[in-house]
């Protein structure tokens, strides 16, 4: 085993990432010495304290984990994932496996049993690994758990993932900045915390935005990104369950469709695009687009 292997055996992502350049100097001439890798000063010793992972597993196509998040469901001897993880990628947990429970309109209660069995995991010493769709930190609660972990004094390893926000439209082939199409990006929730109504943003011709949550509430909120400016034929599209073999796309206009995707029978997980991008490839056959197969739905 090389050096920089066991390095990165030993050490965490989260840690690796912490260096500063006076450290990183000194690794590198401990290597050039011959030394053996230094143990990571933030992982416990196994068997005393367990030690949690936040993990990110991407929007479906296990091939698109990354290695960390790989080696964490390899070594980790308990995952706890959410109920929207892919099967392809829960097939690669070799401890435990527990996935969230379905606590209909009770999600903050889900949260609570998920955050009990981590400090029981981790009070028997365990790694836990909490797998959550996408990256952690984008709409997937990974700051709520790291500010609740902290009150236990846990300090959680962080790794992220690709974020659905910018891989679904990828895989329908619609690029989220393009140069003549859109110079910024705005990503956000169709769904208020508690179900609450969110405000829709004010029209801006090179803005893309990006609706994660929003299948169930496109009608609503197009209807208000119209009072504030969108025009009814501005391009809209939704991709449903990107990367997962089954992936669909309708597109349409903010005024057509909520009524295409309901038609379709559209449901979450799906990504919402709304901006000129959306028809920024449309003029090549899908196969030149470079993205996965497509199950395009007409609209
Ligand atoms: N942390 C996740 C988002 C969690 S919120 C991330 O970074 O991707 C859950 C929402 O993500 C879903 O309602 C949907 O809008 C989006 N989403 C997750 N997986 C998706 C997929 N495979 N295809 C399209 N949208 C997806």
């Amino acid at each position: 085993m090389s050096w920089l292997t066991g390095l990165s055996r030993q050490w965490s992502w989260a840690a690796l990432a912490r260096l500063d350049d006076a450290t990183i100097q000194s690794l590198v001439d401990a290597f050039r010495d011959g030394q053996p890798p230094p143990d990571d000063p933030g992982r416990a010793p196994r068997n005393t304290v367990g030690r949690v992972s936040l993990v990110g597993a991407g929007p479906g196509d296990p091939s698109l984990l990354t290695q960390a998040a790989l080696r964490a469901l390899s070594e980790a001897d308990l995952v706890l994932a959410d109920r929207i993880v892919a099967p392809e990628i829960l097939d690669l947990v070799q401890g435990e496996l527990r996935i969230a429970r379905k606590l209909k309109g009770r999600s903050g209660a889900a949260q609570d049993e998920l955050m009990a069995w981590t400090l029981e995991g981790v009070r028997q010493g365990r790694h836990v690994v909490r797998l959550k769709c996408g990256d952690p930190f984008v709409f997937g609660r990974g700051g709520e758990e790291i500010e609740a972990l902290a009150q236990h004094g846990i300090t959680p390893e962080v790794i992220p993932g690709v974020t659905a926000a910018f891989s679904a439209p990828l895989a329908a082939g619609i690029p989220t900045t393009m140069r003549g199409y859109a110079d910024r990006v705005l990503v956000m929730t169709g769904q208020g915390q508690g179900g609450r109504h969110v405000t829709a943003p004010a029209f801006d011709a090179d803005t893309t935005v990006l609706i994660l949550m929003g299948v169930g509430r496109m009608g609503r909120l197009f209807e208000d990104m119209r009072q504030r400016g969108f025009p009814p034929d501005w391009p809209a599209a939704v991709v449903e369950r990107a990367t997962h073999p089954d992936q669909r796309v309708v597109r349409g206009t903010l005024a057509t469709l909520p009524h295409l995707a309901a038609q379709a029978g559209v449901q979450s997980p799906a990504t919402v695009v709304v901006g000129r991008v959306v028809d920024a490839l449309q003029a090549l056959p899908a196969e030149q687009t470079g993205t996965p197969q497509l199950v395009a739905v007409a609209g």
